[in-house]
């Protein structure tokens, strides 16, 4: 795929914008970076794809090029016409005015299948998978440019398991697809960046009616670290020592492991046993 570059300094200069902060503006200006994200993400041309922060069109264009539509929620109103004059030679993109997390998905996409691909203000990486992820209408696939420490969070393995690896993994299977350097962007930001590729899973490891249990289960191993789960979970949880013990033993899992060495499923069989 062979398009022009654009020059984003240039385009800010003209427009007169200086990058927000505040949003975590960070341009991709790396054309290799944004054919490395777009071909991570198995882009074809039968695919609908949510661009979340498309800043000045940048993403947008290599997007547009490879799927039949897309999708683009920008908060910021200044950018809208530096985007509008980067994109004008595509067809196939939809720009809305909007804060992405009080986009309600289930209305924009209903039942369409649908991915999601982008360079993410870093300051809404939680709530936004959590938007996405906990949406009535999840995207198939979830390709994100975000922090490389946050992305290898996201990845752990039991031993090192946290609460934001384990709310990703009940929906699906993350992997790190590539590295971006923190010079592929303007201004370049202090870390490094990884993109993160979630493929979900038809449905949740946890049914979805026992998902809150499941969120409320975790958030209580995980509120002391150091501490044994038959303490974490018996006060996190009103069990109580003696149910805890038993609870965990029923499915064997030794009561002094800590909840960072427990596995997905592992959590999973606590919820089963809990609501047996
Ligand atoms: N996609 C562009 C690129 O790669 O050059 C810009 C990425 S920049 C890291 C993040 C973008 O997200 C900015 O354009 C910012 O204005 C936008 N943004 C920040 N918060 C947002 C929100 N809550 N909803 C939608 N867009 C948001």
């Amino acid at each position: 795929m062979k398009l022009k570059n654009i020059n984003i300094t240039q385009l800010l200069k003209k427009y007169a914008i200086r990058p927000t902060k505040g949003l975590g503006q960070n341009f991709l200006i790396d054309d290799s970076a944004l054919k490395k994200i777009v071909a991570a993400a198995d882009v074809s041309s039968n695919d609908v794809v949510l661009e979340i922060g498309p800043g000045l069109g940048s993403l947008t264009r290599y997007l547009a090029a490879a799927a039949k539509s897309v999708v683009a929620v920008e908060i910021d109103k200044a950018l809208l016409g530096p985007f509008a004059e980067v994109v004008k030679p595509f067809g196939n993109i939809k720009i809305i005015n909007r804060d992405i997390l009080k986009v309600d998905l289930a209305e924009l996409f209903g039942v369409k299948n649908y991915l999601v691909v982008a360079n993410i203000p870093y300051y809404i990486t939680s709530a936004l998978l959590r938007h996405l992820l906990e949406s009535k209408s999840n995207p198939s696939r979830i390709v994100l440019t975000v922090q490389k420490e946050v992305a290898m969070r996201i990845c752990e393995k039991p031993g090192n398991m946290s609460l934001l690896a384990l709310s990703v993994q009940v929906f699906g299977e993350p992997s790190i697809v590539a590295k971006i350097p923190a010079g592929a962007f303007y201004p370049a930001p202090n870390v490094d960046s990884a993109v993160v590729r979630i493929d979900l899973f038809d449905k949740p490891k946890i049914e979805k009616e026992e998902l809150d249990l499941f969120f409320k289960i975790i958030k209580a191993g995980f509120s002391q670290k150091r501490k044994m789960l038959r303490n974490t979970l018996s006060s996190g949880m009103s069990w109580g020592k003696e149910k805890t013990e038993k609870l965990l033993k029923d499915v064997d899992i030794d009561p002094s492991r800590r909840a960072q060495t427990l596995s997905m499923d592992e959590w999973g069989e606590i919820v089963k046993s809990v609501k047996q």
